[in-house]
């Protein structure tokens, strides 16, 4: 009987320790798959951000949408920068040069820059069309880099130079920015930048709205009034979706004028409003210049505005067709240059 008492009893015991032990190897195995479980999770999240880069044209998202975070305590900027000054004399050294605006701004690489301190709500890509304007954008790099960054800013500068010397198009060009830009950043907002055009104010956010932005509502050539009611043109601020909505700017307006105007009715056709800032801020310097050869006055203008209804959505994002030449990334800007005369 004792014996059988004893026997039983370590009887029970193994198998209690058979089953902590089974326990223990269950514990351990699943402590294991969670361990790499959580850290598979950010490669995960790169690829989500991958893909939805690929996949940027359909999908819609909301201004507030933000990258992945990579440093956790990284706090978001303010909603006003704290280096702000307000309006600038502007001064345009005849004898400036390239060197000096790269000395100025030793944290600008590739183009691009973004604040350390904070973490921007918007990235921003600004758009400027060239050609043969090279004094003009040395003086729009030199100050549009400092005022972007007292903006706090996290933004990349494209200029889109349109090869040879046919007529210019300032539209088609900026749907090429666009598209390009987003080829290697899923930009959140788009400033289309006439390059002789230099804010004053900065308290002009260089950010999108929930609505198209007009920045340009005045200019000293003009004795900074609006130039007319529907004016759309110099400066303008969508953010990715808008501008993918309205299908982009008609590729059609060669040499001066209208295309500006053709984007307002889009605009308007897709039952937005445009948004200004205050007078007293959205005033801009552009710096003298004669009309370029080549970017004559275009007289097709006034029909091409009566079409904007039927062709937009032909017109524009989806039917914009470049061969691309190079694409470089300088110091303070990255150089798009494009032809539209031979075929892709
Ligand atoms: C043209 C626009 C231009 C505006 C202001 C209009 O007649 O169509 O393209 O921006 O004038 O100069």
């Amino acid at each position: 009987m004792g014996f059988n008492l004893t026997f039983h009893l370590s009887y029970r015991v193994r198998l209690l320790l058979l089953f902590t032990l089974c326990l223990t190897v269950v514990g351990w195995a699943t402590s294991n798959y969670f361990v790499d479980a959580i850290l598979e999770i950010p490669k995960a999240t790169d690829f989500m951000a991958n893909f939805n880069k690929a996949t940027v044209l359909e999908k819609e998202e909301t201004l507030t949408d933000k990258a992945p975070v990579k440093k956790a305590d990284v706090k978001n900027c303010p909603s006003m920068s704290p280096y702000l000054i307000g309006r600038s004399k502007l001064v345009f050294k005849a004898d400036l040069t390239l060197e000096e605006v790269q000395a100025e701004n030793p944290r600008v690489h590739r183009g691009r820059y973004h604040p350390e301190e904070c973490k921007a709500s918007q990235r921003v890509a600004i758009l400027i069309p060239h050609r043969n304007r090279e004094k003009h954008l040395l003086y729009l790099l030199e100050h549009l880099h400092p005022f972007l960054q007292r903006q706090q800013m996290d933004y990349g500068i494209y200029v889109i130079h349109q090869a040879g010397s046919k007529k210019f198009n300032r539209a088609k060009l900026l749907n090429v920015g666009y598209l390009e830009a987003l080829k290697e950043e899923n930009w959140d907002c788009f400033i289309f930048h006439d390059v002789d055009l230099v804010p004053e104010h900065d308290f002009n956010l260089y950010k999108c709205e929930n609505q198209p932005k007009h920045l340009v509502v005045g200019r000293n050539s003009t004795g900074y009034r609006l130039r007319y009611k529907g004016y759309f043109g110099g400066v303008t601020a969508l953010t990715r979706e808008q501008f993918f909505k309205v299908n982009g700017f008609s590729n059609n307006y060669w040499g001066w004028g209208g295309e500006d105007d053709d984007l307002r009715l889009r605009v308007e056709l897709h039952r937005m409003k445009i948004f200004r800032p205050a007078p007293e801020v959205g005033k801009y310097t552009m710096v003298f210049h004669n009309r370029d050869r080549g970017n004559e006055v275009n007289i097709e203008r006034m029909k091409l505005l009566h079409q904007v209804s039927r062709v937009w959505k032909t017109d524009g994002l989806s039917s914009c067709s470049y061969k691309l030449l190079s694409v470089e990334h300088k110091p303070l800007y990255i150089n798009i240059t494009v032809d539209f005369w031979s075929s892709p």
